[in-house]
């Protein structure tokens, strides 16, 4: 099946005064992909995502998102893409419910809040503050933020970091049943294993280049095809197997 390209970078550059941030980099994102841009801190990983989300202007490249250039189409673009707001647009005062009217107020949608907090599996907290929430729920609501304007994409930066293991697992349940039903998602993480069970290609991005870009399966046979091998004996289970299967799959936040 032919897939349709969604996101479609060439010859991006940003530099910051006379540093290269981003030295030319190209990527295409497949609709209904999760693509993941994997890279060390500093590697460039959120300037792209930030120039392609519209709200960083780029020094020079092309970039299309569904077909819209961001240079003269970003305001069509702002609708169609969903990005994570910043905790502090979360306004003290206001319940997960009453920020979710205020946002889609912004976005000039008309929601009902609780679906979309069961969306998320927070309709339980749909009267809380978003202070009293833990690390896990906060990413979770932050997440259904992404989906207010119901987007055909979604992007999210490193969405799982410092979470506990069970929330991690639970958010990335979260993550694929949003793809499932149909939207694009483009995640940075710092995660390897999250990575790989997540991600359907993944671009890892080092000093403001794509060393490498392929699906997660084969970037491991390319390396193992090299005479490559682990140096140790690799047991059958690891340190979060035992961690899991003696704390259990649920989560611990109630
Ligand atoms: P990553 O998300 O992969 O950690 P960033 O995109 O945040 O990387 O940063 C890429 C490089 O650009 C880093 O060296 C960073 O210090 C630099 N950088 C990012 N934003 C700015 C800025 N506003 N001004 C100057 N340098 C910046």
């Amino acid at each position: 099946m032919e897939k349709k390209i969604i996101i479609d970078v060439q010859n991006l550059v940003k530099t910051y005064g006379n540093f290269e941030a981003i030295k030319g980099i190209n990527f295409q994102v497949f609709e209904g992909e999760i693509f993941g841009l994997l890279g060390p801190n500093g590697a460039g990983k959120s300037t792209t995502l930030e120039i392609i989300e519209t709200l960083r202007e780029k020094t020079s490249g092309i970039i299309t998102v569904a077909g819209f250039d961001v240079d003269t189409q970003a305001s069509e673009i702002k609708k169609i893409i969903g990005v994570q707001l910043q905790a502090s647009g979360f306004y003290p005062g206001l319940n997960l419910a009453e920020l979710i009217q205020l946002f889609a107020g912004l976005y000039n949608e008309k929601i009902q809040p609780i679906e979309l907090l069961e969306k998320v599996n927070l309709a339980d907290k749909a009267k809380a503050k978003y202070k009293e929430l833990s690390g896990g729920q906060k990413q979770r609501f932050s997440i259904a933020t992404t989906l207010i304007n119901k987007p055909q994409i979604i992007f999210l930066d490193e969405p799982t970091t410092g979470l506990d293991p069970q929330a991690r697992r639970n958010l990335w349940e979260l993550i694929a049943e949003i793809r499932k039903q149909g939207t694009t998602v483009i995640i940075t993480t710092h995660y390897m294993d999250e990575a790989e069970v997540l991600c359907d290609r993944v671009a890892i991005v080092d000093a403001g280049k794509i060393i490498a870009l392929n699906t997660p399966s084969q970037l491991i046979d390319d390396l193992v095809s090299t005479g490559f091998e682990r140096p140790v004996q690799v047991k059958k289970a690891n340190l979060e197997d035992v961690f899991i299967q003696l704390t259990g799959y649920s989560i611990r936040e109630a």
